[in-house]
């Protein structure tokens, strides 16, 4: 049977390099995006001339009703699903704690944190043996932000990649025995438009001085590691981080 599986935010960036060679391994994908349709249409269009099968869905990942109609679109037109990653993240201007207002927090903590939650949540309820399900895996996309906590930058963002790693744990250790493995990524600086959004698109031109490799990461770095943590070469591998951040 086809694994199947589903990467939030995957038009852009990090989700379609993990959605394109979640493909190439012979996963059926589900292309989440927001906005920016476009994109989205490309990178099944890439699946598709490589002879995989991919679907796109527009969906806000912290909104419930959103989250609610993208599982239930996937079950009817891809089937039963046996992976996730939890992709979709933001982050907003640069600067510091004394700037940041409290809409700005909700929107950071709905997409990365909320967002999070309510797709592992319809993700377990459809992958958990005690429901019939045949197990799974979920890797959450978190940071090395939530080790150095982005001071000057965005410890709002940073903060919520720390929830994630909380969450990772927590619910690694809530459904191992229901089949299902949860592990995260904590990217550095990699190369993709998120950048732009904190004001600054060559951010990582400037920062790379700083990692040991001396250079940036490429979002399809990130995606190997996402694909790792997904398959059945890391069976015994549930509630880990790998750091995908060349020695920072
Ligand atoms: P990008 O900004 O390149 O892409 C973000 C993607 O998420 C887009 O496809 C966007 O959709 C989608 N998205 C945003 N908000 C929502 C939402 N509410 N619902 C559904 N989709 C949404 O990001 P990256 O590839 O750089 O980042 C991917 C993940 O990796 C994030 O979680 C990020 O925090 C994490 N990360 C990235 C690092 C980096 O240096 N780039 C470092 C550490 C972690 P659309 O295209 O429609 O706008």
């Amino acid at each position: 049977m086809r694994k199947v599986l589903l990467v939030t935010g995957a038009g852009r960036g990090i989700g379609a390099a993990t959605a394109r060679l979640a493909a190439e391994r012979g996963y059926d994908v589900c292309v989440n995006y927001l906005h920016n349709r476009e994109a989205a249409l490309a990178v099944v269009a890439d699946i598709e001339r490589g002879g995989g099968n991919a679907i796109t869905v527009a969906a806000d990942v912290s909104a419930e009703a959103d989250v609610m109609r993208l599982y239930e679109t996937i079950d009817r037109q891809l089937g039963r699903l046996s992976a996730l990653v939890n992709n979709a993240g933001v982050l907003e201007r640069q600067g510091r704690v004394e700037a940041i207002d409290a809409a700005r927090l909700q929107r950071v903590f709905a997409t990365n944190v909320i967002g999070s939650f309510l797709c592992a949540r319809e993700a377990v309820r459809r992958m958990s043996n005690a429901n019939g399900g045949g197990g799974g895996a979920i890797v959450n996309l978190s940071s090395v932000a939530a080790r150095t906590g982005s001071p000057n930058e965005y410890v709002d963002y940073a903060a919520s990649k720390g929830a994630i790693d909380s969450f990772t744990r927590g619910l690694a250790a809530e459904v191992a025995e229901q089949g299902i493995r949860v592990n995260a990524v904590r990217p550095g600086f990699i190369h993709t438009e998120m950048h732009a959004s904190g004001g600054e698109p060559d951010r990582v031109e400037r920062v790379k001085a700083f990692v040991p490799l001396k250079r940036g990461g490429r979002a399809e770095e990130v995606a190997q590691a996402v694909l790792w943590l997904l398959s059945d070469e890391a069976s015994y591998t549930t509630g880990a981080f790998i750091d995908v951040a060349g020695g920072r």
